[in-house]
C-alpha cells in the first residue's frame, strides 16, 4: 500500500472542542486554556479547564453507563467485538488522526502515521483479543469445597495521560480498562488534548455505549486532581512525571485508599561492552535512543556507558548518526525530528546543561537550539562528557536530546554505572557475549532490558513499566488487563454437615 500524501496545512485542521461526556461533546463556559503548536509556537486553539462539577458530571455519567449499559456484565467477547471495530476505525482514519496528533504534539506527521496511529490500533486490538483469556483461577481446596478467584472490573477508572505520545497513551490506558469491563474517564494533557477527543468519538461509532469512555480536559492541578479524588473513581491509572505520580499516589491514598498504576520518568542507560557485533548498529541504537521524539520519551536512553576500549570509535559513529538531524515543520512529511514541547521545557533543558557544565561537564557535540525555526525550540542533539554520577544531567531526567557519556574498565564497573539511584525504567545492553548480556540483565534494576536493540517493538504482549521511582505496575501485556480488574476470592462448601 502506498503512503498517502501526508503534508497538510495545520491551520486547516478542524479541532474538537470541549469535553466528551456521555457519548457527546459537552461545552462549558469554564476558563479556556490556550494550546500552542510546538513547531512554531503559534496559537492553535483552546480547551476548557474542567471544574470539579464537570469532573463530577463525567464520573456520574460513567458510573451510570457502567451500571446500566451492561458493558461490565456482558460476555468479554462482546466487548472485544466493539474494541476490534474501534481499532479498525482508527486504522481507517489514520491520516486525519495523524494530522490531529501532529498539530499539538511533538510527533512528526510521517511518524504519527507510520507508527503512533497503527500502534494505537494494535494496542486496542491486543486487549480485545485478550478480553476473554483471563478469567480467574480455580483453587486447590478440599473435595467438598470449591474455591475460585473471580476477576471483576472495578467500575470507573480515572486515567491521566502525559503530552508526549497522546494517541498511544490513550490506548495503553483505555484498552485494558475497557476490555476488563470498566468505564473510563480520561484526562489528556492540557497541551495535547485533541486526538484523545477524536478517539472517544470513534469509540461511539464502533458501538461503545455512551458514557463508557469520557474525556475531560483541563490542567493537572484542577481537573487531574479533581478526578483523582472523586469518590466514584475506583482506581487511578497515571502516566507522567515522577513528581506528579507521587502527588497522585498521595491523593489517591487520602481519598479512598485507591489503587494506582504509575508509569513515571526515567534516566535509562545504554551499556556498551567491549565486543559488539556491529558498531554502526549500536551507534544507531544509541542515537535513536536519545533523540527519538526530541528526547521526550520516558524510556529515552540518555546515559551512554561505554567500555573504554570502544568509547572513542563508538562516539564518532554516534556523531555520524546525529549529523543529518535537522528541524522542520511537523506537518511536512519529510520532517523526522521533534521540537521541544514548549519554551518552559526548552529553558529547563538549557538550565540542566548549564548546571552540568558548571559541575565540570563538557559539551563534545551539539549544544543549543537550531536556528531559523520561528518560535519552535528544536534542540540540537547534544553529547556531554566529563560527567560523574553526581552531574545534574546524569542524575535528573532532562526530557530533551542530551546524552551523557561515561566510560568503564570492566564488567563490574559498567553494570554498577548502569544502575541509577532514583530511576529504573529501561536499559539497553550491547554485547556479542550472551553470558555478559544475561549477567547485566539480571543485575540492572529496570522494568525493561533491551539487548542489542533500543526501543519497543510492536509486541503488545511485552509490558512496560518501571522499577523504583519510575513507577508501579505495568502498561500493556496481560499484566495491564489483570491490573484493570479486582480479584474476588470465593469459597463454597457444597456439602455442609
Ligand atoms: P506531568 O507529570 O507534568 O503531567 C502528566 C499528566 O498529569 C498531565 O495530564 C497533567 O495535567 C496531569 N497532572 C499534573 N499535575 C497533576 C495533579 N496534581 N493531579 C492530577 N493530575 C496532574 O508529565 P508530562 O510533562 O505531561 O509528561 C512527561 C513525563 O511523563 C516524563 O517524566 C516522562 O518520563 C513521563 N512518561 C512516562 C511514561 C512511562 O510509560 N513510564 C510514558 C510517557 C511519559
Amino acid at each position: 500500500m502506498s503512503t498517502p500524501l501526508l503534508d497538510f496545512d495545520p491551520s486547516a485542521v478542524a479541532l474538537p472542542k470541549g469535553h466528551f461526556i456521555g457519548g457527546a461533546y459537552y461545552a462549558t463556559d469554564e476558563e479556556q486554556i490556550a494550546v500552542h503548536r510546538p513547531s512554531d509556537g503559534r496559537l492553535l486553539g483552546y480547551i476548557p479547564d474542567a471544574s470539579d462539577s464537570t469532573v463530577d458530571f463525567a464520573v456520574s455519567n460513567a458510573l451510570h453507563a457502567w451500571k446500566t449499559s451492561g458493558w461490565g456484565t456482558r460476555a468479554p467477547r462482546e466487548r472485544a467485538r466493539v474494541l476490534t471495530r474501534w481499532a479498525e476505525l482508527i486504522d481507517q482514519h489514520a491520516v486525519s488522526l495523524a494530522q490531529l496528533e501532529t498539530v499539538s504534539s511533538t510527533r512528526p506527521v510521517a511518524e504519527a502515521y507510520a507508527s503512533d496511529v497503527p500502534f494505537t490500533a494494535e494496542a486496542i486490538r491486543f486487549f480485545a483479543e485478550l478480553a476473554d483469556k483471563l478469567g480467574g483461577d480455580l483453587a486447590a481446596t478440599r473435595r467438598d469445597s470449591l474455591g475460585f478467584v473471580s476477576s471483576e472490573p472495578y467500575g470507573v477508572i480515572g486515567a491521566i495521560a502525559p503530552w508526549n505520545f497522546p494517541l498511544s497513551m490513550c490506548s495503553w490506558k483505555c484498552g485494558p480498562a475497557l476490555a476488563a469491563g470498566n468505564a473510563v474517564v480520561i484526562k489528556p494533557s492540557e497541551m495535547t488534548p485533541f486526538s484523545t477527543l477524536r478517539l472517544a468519538e470513534l469509540a461511539i461509532e464502533a458501538g461503545m455505549p455512551p458514557g463508557i469512555l469520557n474525556v475531560v480536559n483541563g490542567r493537572g492541578a484542577t481537573t487531574g486532581a479533581a478526578l483523582t479524588r472523586h469518590p466514584d473513581i475506583a482506581k487511578v491509572s497515571f502516566t507522567g512525571s515522577t513528581h506528579t505520580g507521587a502527588a497522585i499516589m498521595s491523593a489517591a491514598a487520602m481519598h479512598g485508599t485507591k489503587p494506582v498504576t504509575l508509569e513515571l520518568g526515567g534516566k535509562s542507560p545504554q551499556l556498551v561492552f567491549e565486543r559488539v557485533a556491529d558498531l554502526e548498529h549500536t551507534a544507531r541504537c544509541i542515537a535513536r535512543g536519545f533523540t527519538a521524539n526530541g528526547g521526550q520519551a520516558c524510556v529515552a536512553g540518555t546515559r551512554l556507558i561505554a567500555h573504554k576500549n570502544i568509547a572513542e570509535p563508538l562516539i564518532e559513529a554516534v556523531k555520524r548518526q546525529l549529523m543529518p538531524i535537522a528541524p522542520g515543520p511537523l506537518w511536512c512529511s519529510t520532517t523526522a525530528y521533534a521540537p521541544i514541547i514548549n519554551r518552559t521545557q526548552a529553558r529547563r533543558i538549557e538550565s540542566l546543561i548549564n548546571d552540568s557544565r558548571a559541575a565540570g561537564a563538557e559539551v563534545i557535540f551539539g549544544g543549543g537550539f537550531f536556528e531559523g525555526t520561528d518560535d519552535g525550540y528544536f534542540h540540537r542533539p547534544t553529547l556531554l562528557a566529563n560527567v560523574t554520577a553526581d552531574t545534574p544531567a546524569v542524575r535528573q531526567e532532562i526530557f530533551g536530546p542530551v546524552l551523557t557519556v561515561q566510560t568503564f574498565d570492566d564488567e563490574e564497573e559498567g553494570i554498577t554505572l548502569a544502575g541509577h539511584p532514583t530511576y529504573g525504567l529501561a536499559a539497553g545492553v550491547h554485547t556479542s557475549d550472551i553470558g555478559q548480556a544475561m549477567r547485566a540483565m539480571r543485575r540492572i534494576a529496570a522494568g525493561t532490558i533491551w539487548v542489542n536493540r533500543y526501543g519497543r517493538s510492536g509486541d503488545m504482549i511485552i509490558p512496560t513499566g518501571g522499577f523504583k521511582q519510575s513507577g508501579i505496575g505495568k502498561d500493556l501485556g496481560r499484566q495491564a488487563l489483570e491490573a484493570s480488574m479486582r480479584h474476588k476470592s470465593v469459597l463454597i462448601d457444597f456439602d455442609p454437615a
